[in-house]
């Protein structure tokens, strides 16, 4: 069955980088409408931050790769998003320690260590229009197994439809649940970063 080499996650991360920066607008638009308007700046700072620290490392531990860029993430972006992807990327290096590849099996306990990580620290469950709603369908397609790349694109496929299903929900966690009602009707910033997440992991581990 396929593998994921710690050069592909290189890959991965850069190409998430990349799409941060690249959909960084849209992400302010989103949260402009729902928040304060400053996810995609926030993020965009953060990944820079954590591509600059892959940059000056040697490759071959996937689990240090994963911590560098957590620690970059909670030490350089403020807000929520920030410390919460940050527990996300610590704990997917804590699950995924010392590596070189990962397997199915291990890429989906990575991704489940990173999302329960992030659950403990924010209290989101699903239906509460956070990034939660992107990672937990795109968890639970992981966990269906079947051959790698498979998997990595129904994964990202769930998380677009988690995302979007975010739309008609009404914030429960976060500065939009300051809006209440209100925030029924815009797509959730953190949720489409979270979409971005899984769709590059797609392109560059499959
Ligand atoms: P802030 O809300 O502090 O300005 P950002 O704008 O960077 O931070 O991130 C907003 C996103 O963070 C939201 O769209 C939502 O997806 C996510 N979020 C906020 N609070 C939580 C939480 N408690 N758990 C999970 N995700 C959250
Ligand atoms: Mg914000």
């Amino acid at each position: 069955m396929g593998r994921v080499t710690s050069e592909q996650v290189r890959d991965w991360l850069r190409r998430y980088a990349d799409a941060i920066a690249e959909h960084r607008v849209e992400l302010v638009r989103l949260d402009t409408a729902i928040g304060d308007g400053d996810h995609g700046t926030n993020m965009d700072r953060g990944m820079r931050k954590a591509i600059e620290k892959l940059d000056g490392s040697a490759p071959g531990d996937i689990g240090a790769d994963l911590k560098a860029v957590g620690m970059a993430l909670v030490s350089s972006v403020g807000g929520a998003a920030g410390p919460l992807y940050g527990t996300l990327f610590l704990q997917m290096g804590s699950a995924a320690a010392g590596k070189d590849e990962l397997d199915l099996d291990g890429w989906a306990a990575a991704v489940e260590a990173g999302v329960k990580g992030l659950q403990a620290r924010g209290k989101a469950e699903a239906g509460d229009k956070t990034m939660v709603d992107a990672l937990l369908p795109a968890l639970e397609a992981l966990r269906q197994g079947g051959e790698l790349g498979e998997a990595l694109r129904r994964s990202a496929d769930a998380a677009e439809a988690g995302m979007k299903a975010t739309i008609e929900l009404e914030a429960r966690k976060g500065r939009a649940s300051y809006l209440g009602p209100r925030s029924v009707g815009h797509q959730d910033p953190g949720a489409t970063s979270s979409y971005l997440l899984l769709r590059t992991a797609a392109d560059a581990l499959a």
